[in-house]
């Protein structure tokens, strides 16, 4: 497995890849690597022939109070990951190896990010669409691999691909869990043993609501004031709940037949942010 840490390193490598004719499949991460990261590799191992892995915790898309300093490190246990997901090269490079110190051009998302995360972390999505759209100029792949536990943020760099002309297939993988049905994340190392007991509770909030609307309730919101409160009464202070349109991205009071939707959470738990959601076909 070749570990690239500069631009022009990763470029040689794709090439020689390209030259080989050689299908590209990339996983973009922010390291931390958890079993929900190893089941995009393996999607993106189903696609094409060789796939590279980014490892690079993203400054551009934390606010000013949030996480970046703390954000779990583990540069050595992700590379074996790597490795034992069979994964041709990581390329995992510094702050200045792709940001300039200076910026004069920026993306700017309008809508789509107006609700869920993006209704919350302004900035959130800009920051991804820049270091996304760095990471497919750079790496070129054929395929991409992001996961529906960050819907939006698939949603969002699928729009991106379309209003760029980017050429390439991007896949969402499904979300790893937990036996108790908690979404895998980095974030929840940040978790007490006590949070962690309490945090499946999301999960099972979402599901609830889902046998719900599927059962026939197609004017949720009594429904889900109902969870926050549950949720409240349990020790989560909620960001948002709510069902939206999947490819709008705006909120649904009223449910059709025929619709796609995306009911989504995000909740915290002491000082750790849950997000988690389920994707409704009526
Ligand atoms: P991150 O390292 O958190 O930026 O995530 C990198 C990629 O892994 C993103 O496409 C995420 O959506 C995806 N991902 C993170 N957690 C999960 C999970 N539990 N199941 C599926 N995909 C995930």
């Amino acid at each position: 497995m070749d570990v690239c840490k500069s631009i022009d390193e990763i470029r040689d490598v794709v090439k020689s890849l390209k030259i080989e004719g050689k299908q590209i499949g990339f996983v973009p991460t922010m390291g931390a690597l958890h079993e929900g990261h190893l089941t995009l590799i393996r999607q993106a191992k189903e696609k094409a022939d060789e796939v590279v892995v980014s490892i690079f915790v993203n400054p551009e898309q934390f606010g000013p109070d949030e996480d970046f300093e703390s954000y779990p490190r583990e540069m050595e246990e992700d590379l074996k990951k790597c490795e034992d997901e069979g994964v041709s090269v990581v390329f995992a490079p510094n702050r200045n190896d792709v940001y300039d110190e200076e910026k004069f051009i920026r993306i700017e998302v309008d809508e789509l990010n107006r609700h869920m995360c993006g209704g919350s972390r302004p900035g959130f999505f800009e920051g991804i669409l820049l270091i996304v759209n760095k990471l497919f100029n750079i790496v070129r792949p054929d395929v991409a691999v992001f996961g529906q536990k960050d819907i939006q943020q698939f949603q969002i760099v699928s729009r991106m691909v379309h209003e760029f002309n980017h050429s390439i297939e991007l896949v969402m993988a499904p979300i790893a869990r937990a036996n108790d049905g908690l979404a895998l994340s980095s974030r929840n190392k940040y978790l007490s043993a006590e949070e962690r007991e309490i945090a499946p509770g999301l999960y099972r909030a979402l599901s609830y609501i889902e046998k719900q609307i599927l059962n026939g309730v197609h004017t949720p919101s009594l429904l889900m004031k109902h969870q926050m409160s549950e949720l409240e009464a349990k020790g989560f202070k909620i960001d948002y709940l709510g069902v939206f349109d999947k490819n709008t991205l705006q909120l649904s009071e009223t449910l059709n037949e025929g619709g796609e939707y995306i009911l989504a959470g995000a909740v915290w738990l002491g000082k750790t942010r849950l997000i988690d959601n389920f994707l409704i076909e009526l």
